[in-house]
């Protein structure tokens, strides 16, 4: 008999040309079993992880491309588990919208546990720096520098979702991940120095509690 697989509907949110769809598609199960919802104009990618305590699922729910004209129908967060609200670090339009994104999901999924992606950190002529990035300290969100096309940090998302959900900070992925092949090369020392920002970040004081919401 087929175990009973853990499996958890992740909200994928964040505007238009952000890279979500270039994200989920790096992952080879969805491609394999992924359904489409007329209704809604979706498509729900599972993604399967193998953990310390068994294997575990996301259904990944990723727009048709709605996001682009306005915000997303309520049929789109029900029963939303967790979530990930994406932004591109070269378009500070989209990190401005961040707020937006995280109102709409909070609104039908109160207390899930969200991770702010910014994408596209491969690309040198980066906009949205480090230090600009403070909304999920506000928030209690986990964020994570992420580049889709060249898989940097792409299980890192999945595996804070996934040890908020099961409640166990030990659980750990193990090997078997497919992923598709890098489509960027992605520079060391640039890598490095993004990292170094995002430390010094950390420790930075927040700004006014009255300022605008960035
Ligand atoms: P969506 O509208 O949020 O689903 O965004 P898409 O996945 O359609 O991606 C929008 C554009 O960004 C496409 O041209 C992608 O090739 C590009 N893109 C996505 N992820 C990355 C990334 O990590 N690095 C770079 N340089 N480009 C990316
Ligand atoms: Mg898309």
């Amino acid at each position: 008999m087929a175990e009973e697989i853990p499996t958890f509907k992740l909200v994928l949110v964040g505007d238009g040309g952000t890279g979500k769809t270039t994200f989920v598609k790096r992952h080879k199960s969805g491609e394999f079993e992924k359904k489409y919802i007329a209704t809604l104009g979706v498509e729900v990618n599972p993604l399967d992880f193998n953990t310390n305590y068994g294997k575990i699922k996301f259904d990944v729910w990723d727009t048709a491309g709605q996001e682009k004209f306005g915000g997303l129908r309520d049929g789109y967060y029900i029963n939303g588990q967790c979530g990930i609200i994406m932004f591109d670090v070269t378009s500070r339009i989209t990190y401005k919208n961040v707020p937006n994104w995280h109102r709409d999901l909070v609104r039908v999924c109160e207390n899930i546990p969200i991770v702010l992606a910014g994408n596209k950190v491969d690309v040198k002529e980066r906009k949205v720096k480090a230090k600009t990035i403070t909304f999920h300290r506000k928030k209690n969100l986990q964020y994570y520098d992420i580049s889709a096309k060249s898989n940097y940090n792409f299980e890192k998302p999945f595996l804070w979702l996934a040890r908020k959900l099961v409640g166990n900070p030990q659980l750990e992925f193990t090997a078997g991940l497919a992923l598709a092949p890098p489509e960027v090369a992605f520079d060391e020392s640039q890598l490095a120095s993004w990292k170094k920002e995002m430390e010094e970040a950390a420790n930075a004081p927040l700004p006014d509690e009255d300022d605008a919401d960035l």
